[in-house]
């Protein structure tokens, strides 16, 4: 008997008639002949509530107890599918993370998974029942209820459908693909068949935030096929999979744009090895994510450092920095928080030249600065100012034909 895993969002479960409808989903791939795991994540804006509700206690809250109150959104969420499975006249069983072994680092709001004991799903699903499992949550080998990054139920439903060795994970959204921009921004953006892991393991870190960055990782080392889809239709969405030769004749798939970020300047670093070490290692020590690190010397004994960091871990930085100045007498460290950063992505950017080249062109031609350029073999991202960040996405979006199927005849992004 084969086995699926369904995923749904936050629209997805909003309210008791959604509810109802996912449950009606989950009951049909049952009567289909499949096992079936369910993950959910908090209803509605649930989260953003949580967190605004514990910020007008206490500025700062502590992760630790942010972690407590979050996890209860989808604590809420797992009764209620249970309930409405149970309504449908089949059998369902709520699990929080701790309840399924799903083990993480000692980290709060971020936590990484580190294992997951199988045993308890494969038991409750032999029994006949459906799982449904709260997504976004674990516990540490302490016992401590963690939560794992916003987004990240979509982890926790790959996670289980790569120990589980399901046929597929599908993640219900309130859009039914994934798109080559965000459908928000960019109207004429259109839905792709389908995408390398690779391509939207890139995105996702790139800021689409139809998929949770980590989720793909899991994927990508099991090969489980990923389907994203749509809560509110039936239509087929947008498989991540590996990658197909054919994929490499499209040399942009999508493109993308993150906000919420800062850039760091730090002027006149002593240019002797170590420095670099000894600014990243208490960052990664925080478990700040860093990006775009650019680092160039023009004067012996000085360097310059440029790296961005989320909004969110903006003071940890500062704080990073400030004591190593202390220490080592930087000359001047600027922050900039105007920033966003455009990106275009593609493995099809491996074999074919210039597209760097006309991504910044059309840029120029639009009147709009770059501030920094940073690539890697499938993307390239500029950074630019927050306030052109979504104008210069529709450009880039233009300038790719990316509205046109690149399977279609004659299509620029095949050439
Ligand atoms: P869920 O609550 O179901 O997890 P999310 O809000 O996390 O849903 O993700 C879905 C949203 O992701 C969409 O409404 C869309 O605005 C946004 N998004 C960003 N980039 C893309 C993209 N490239 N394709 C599709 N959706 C995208
Ligand atoms: N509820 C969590 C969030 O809003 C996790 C998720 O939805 O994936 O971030
Ligand atoms: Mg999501």
């Amino acid at each position: 008997m084969g086995l699926i895993v369904q995923k749904f969002g936050g629209t997805s479960v909003a309210d008791a008639e959604r509810v109802g409808r996912c449950a009606g989903r989950a009951v049909r791939a049952k009567e289909g002949g499949s096992q079936v795991v369910v993950v959910v994540s908090a209803r509605g804006h649930r989260t953003d509530e949580l967190i605004e509700l514990a910020e007008s206690i206490c500025a700062s809250p502590p992760p630790r107890e942010l972690s407590m109150l979050l996890a209860t959104g989808e604590q809420e969420s797992i009764a209620l599918m249970a309930m409405a499975i149970h309504e449908l006249g089949h059998e369902a069983i709520s699990q929080t993370g701790g309840q399924i072994g799903l083990i993480t680092e000692p980290v709060f709001t971020r936590a990484k998974i580190k294992s997951i004991d199988a045993s308890r799903i494969r038991k409750e699903l032999a029994n006949g029942r459906i799982v449904i499992v709260a997504g976004f949550q674990g516990v540490t080998e302490a016992g401590e209820i963690t939560t794992l990054g916003r987004g990240a139920s979509d982890t926790t439903a790959v996670a289980l459908a790569s120990v589980l060795g399901a046929e597929v994970c599908e993640i219900y959204t309130d859009v039914d693909g994934v798109y080559t921009a965000d459908p928000r921004l960019v109207p004429k953006a259109r839905k792709i068949g389908r995408i390398s892991y690779m391509e939207m393991l890139e995105m996702a870190s790139l800021g689409a935030g139809v998929m949770h960055n980590r989720s793909i990782m899991f994927g990508m080392k099991s090969g489980v096929p990923i389907h994203v889809r749509s809560s509110f239709t039936d239509s087929p969405g947008t498989m991540i999979t590996e990658e197909l030769p054919m994929m490499e004749d499209i040399v942009v798939t999508g493109c993308t744009v993150a906000k919420n970020l800062a850039r760091l300047i730090v002027l006149g670093v002593p240019h002797k090895p170590g420095m670099a070490a000894k600014v990243f290692g208490p960052l990664a020590k925080r478990g700040v994510v860093v990006d775009d690190i650019v680092q160039s010397a023009f004067e012996p004994g000085n360097a310059n450092m440029t790296f961005t960091v989320a909004k969110d871990d903006l003071d940890a930085t500062r704080l990073v920095l400030e004591e190593l100045d202390k220490e080592v007498g930087f000359e001047k460290i600027i922050v900039d928080q105007n920033v966003a950063k455009v990106s275009v992505v593609g493995v099809g950017m491996r074999s074919h030249t210039g597209v760097a080249e006309r991504m910044f062109r059309a840029l120029s031609t639009a009147g709009i600065n770059i501030e920094m350029i940073t690539t890697s073999e499938i993307k390239i991202s500029t950074l630019i100012a927050e306030g052109d960040a979504d104008r210069a996405l529709r450009v880039v979006h233009d300038e790719f034909e990316l509205d046109k199927d690149p399977n279609g005849p004659a299509h620029p992004a095949a050439r």
